[in-house]
């Protein structure tokens, strides 16, 4: 018997959402008990969350359950879903870690919290948005799990339009909270790649 590999690559990619929404649900009951202070929720905030969702999520999910839309199918080997399955393991790992290092203060959107605290140490101390970095990996785990144009590129466009829109608008509100501390810890440390970017 030979193994499906496109098939392998749909059930992996199913699986590592699974684990993803289970490292997400333990901080988000916690983060939930402490009050949100101040929103940033903007027109713009609600529109890039559509689309990052739609992107790493809905549209693959729809050509895993039902095949749409075939016509942009396209063949797999062993070796690209292995590598997809790597990217995503390392995604997961860097999930876990960034919720447990911002705990209560973590938001899917851009919050801050009642006695909201910089966290500048552990995975933080680098770069200063680490979990943005597991999401990109994610983005790039997708077109070599799934092995269709669509399915697989859409997270790349979907989480990039929710990077690019959201970054600067983060940084800003950061900054009037924390004030020089944030203009300091900007200044040694990159956005999503250590020493890099
Ligand atoms: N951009 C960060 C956090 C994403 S979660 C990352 O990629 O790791 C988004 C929320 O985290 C924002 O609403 C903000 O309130 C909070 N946040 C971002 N950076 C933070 C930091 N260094 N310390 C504490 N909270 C932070």
């Amino acid at each position: 018997m030979t193994l499906d590999w496109v098939l392998t690559g749909k059930i992996i990619w199913c699986g590592c959402l699974v684990l993803w929404a289970l490292i997400r649900w333990i901080p988000n009951r916690r983060s939930r008990k402490v009050k949100i202070d101040k929103t940033s929720r903007t027109p713009s905030e609600r529109f890039s969350m559509a689309v990052s969702t739609l992107g790493l999520g809905i549209i693959p999910a729809i050509w895993v359950f039902t095949g749409i839309p075939g016509s942009f199918d396209h063949a797999t080997n062993p070796v690209v879903v292995i590598i997809g399955l790597l990217i995503f393991a390392g995604s997961l790992r860097l999930f876990r870690i960034t919720h447990k290092a911002l705990g209560a203060m973590w938001s899917h959107s851009l919050d801050l919290r009642k006695g909201h605290k910089l966290v500048t140490t552990g995975i933080y101390e680098n770069v200063r948005h680490p979990m943005y970095s597991a999401f990109w990996l994610w983005a790039l785990a997708q077109p070599f799990l799934l092995s269709n144009w669509i399915a697989g590129f859409s997270g790349i466009v979907g989480f990039g339009t929710l990077y690019f829109l959201r970054v600067g608008q983060e940084e800003q509100m950061m900054e009037e909270r924390f004030g020089e501390e944030y203009r300091q810890y900007c200044a040694r440390t990159k956005r999503i790649i250590p020493g890099i970017h």
